[in-house]
């Protein structure tokens, strides 16, 4: 049982995840995917053990349970958002499917050639690329807000104009940690107009976010970041918004009629959920859910915040090591390069004494253009992480360099 509530025991709570009684691992990854609590396999074994069935379509009992359980794990979503409309919470297969959601559904039937579409430099390629595909079928165009070189984003008001007809921002970068401020561009977009869509991947796993107060139009993450299994993910939309666009994909469960040569949708959220859902999925994100909010978000973030700055003070007494960005306001992710030592080598060596860091461009190709690197190595936190596991990556570093020396 968790002593709930209470400020973070992180070896308390490791006893909840099986894979480190399983095997000795030193987890500083969690930005690309989190651990899995023993609470979610189980309830994902449980509903196929127990009552495996298909979901909205059958009178049967296991149905009845399974739609159920299916639409209990959406109410969980909508009030640990803090959303009162349930029927605003879309099942996707995550940030990545929810963020194109958008991008087909509504900017391809409400942008003009010319329009503006907003982003910013510090993206991850799934909050790019889709934009990007989108204007090049519109003729709409692309601006980018660009980041200073502490990881903050750059006089964002003066990007927007007339033409802004919609923007998107991370809430919090996969690279630098940088909790951008969501509030101002939310406001913006209101002034000018614009349709506003935060990517946070990286911030509803990490600290409480409310989507009422935050009067955003989308909000787009993934389950597998918090705890929850792969294959779903979550697209909040203001149900004025979803009610006016057109379906995502076709298929059965989003239709009321279908006729052999025209269709009427479902109502929303099943607008927008077509074919078989990902239920045991969306099943285990509820279990997710439940857990997180039985350790707390705020306590989470607490520690998250101390457990960054210990990393910060202990890698800047690195030699050769350099930190990129160093925004006020973050959260657990710290990106870096030691001199002389490729990232892919760095984490290879790590490996060796058993610890998960992640090397790569961390689908960020932009920002690693701007940094002038081709790669960088970096760590990221969830509340299971210790100060002694921090120690252990430092002394692995250390021995890298000298391997290198
Ligand atoms: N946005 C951000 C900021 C991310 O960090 C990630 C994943 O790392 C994504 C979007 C894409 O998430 P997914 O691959 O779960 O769709």
């Amino acid at each position: 049982m968790i002593n709930s509530k209470s400020s973070i025991d992180p070896n308390e709570l490791r006893k909840l995840f099986p894979i480190f009684s399983k095997r000795s691992l030193v987890y500083l990854d969690s930005a690309a995917t989190s651990q899995k609590p023993e609470i979610v396999i189980n309830t994902v074994k449980n509903f196929y053990d127990e009552y495996n069935s298909n979901v909205h379509r059958s009178i049967y009992d296991i149905s009845q349970e399974a739609t159920e359980a299916y639409e209990i794990a959406r109410e969980k979503i909508a009030k640990f958002l803090n959303i009162d409309k349930v029927n605003s919470i879309i099942f996707t297969k995550g940030t990545t499917e929810s963020i194109n959601l958008i991008a087909y559904s509504w900017v391809r039937h409400n942008l003009q050639k010319d329009d503006e579409i907003l982003i910013t430099e510090m993206e991850h390629h799934s909050n790019i690329v889709p934009w990007q595909l989108a204007c090049k079928d519109i003729g709409a165009k692309l601006k980018i807000i660009p980041f200073e070189m502490d990881g903050t984003l750059s006089n964002p008001e003066k990007y927007f104009s007339k033409k802004t007809k919609l923007v998107s921002v991370t809430h919090q970068s996969n690279v630098f940690g940088t909790i951008n401020d969501i509030d101002k561009i939310i406001t913006l977009a209101k002034k000018y107009n614009a349709i506003s869509v935060i990517d946070a991947a990286q911030s509803v796993p990490h600290f409480p976010v409310d989507v009422k107060a935050l009067d955003c139009d989308f909000l787009a993450f993934s389950g597998h970041k918090m705890l929850g299994p792969t294959g779903v993910g979550v697209l909040y939309g203001k149900p004025e918004l979803l009610e006016k666009m057109n379906p995502f994909l076709g298929g059965g469960e989003m239709i009321r009629s279908v006729k052999l040569n025209e269709s009427t949708w479902n109502d929303i959220p099943w607008k927008f959920e077509a074919g078989t859902p990902n239920i045991a999925q969306a099943i285990g994100l509820g279990a997710a859910i439940d857990l997180l909010n039985q350790i707390g978000m705020k306590e989470i973030h607490n520690y998250e915040k101390k457990i960054t700055d210990y990393t910060i003070n202990s890698l800047r007494e690195i030699d050769g090591i350099k930190i990129y960005g160093n925004a006020p306001n973050r959260g657990g992710v710290i990106t870096f390069n030691i001199d002389n030592i490729h990232s892919h080598d760095l984490a290879q060596i790590v490996n060796n004494d058993k610890i998960a860091i992640r090397a790569g461009h961390h689908c960020a190709q932009p920002i690693m253009n701007k940094l002038n690197v081709s790669s960088t190595a970096r760590v990221s936190f969830y509340f299971y992480n210790t100060f002694d596991e921090i120690d252990l990556l430092c002394n692995s570093l250390k021995k890298a360099i000298k391997l290198f020396q």
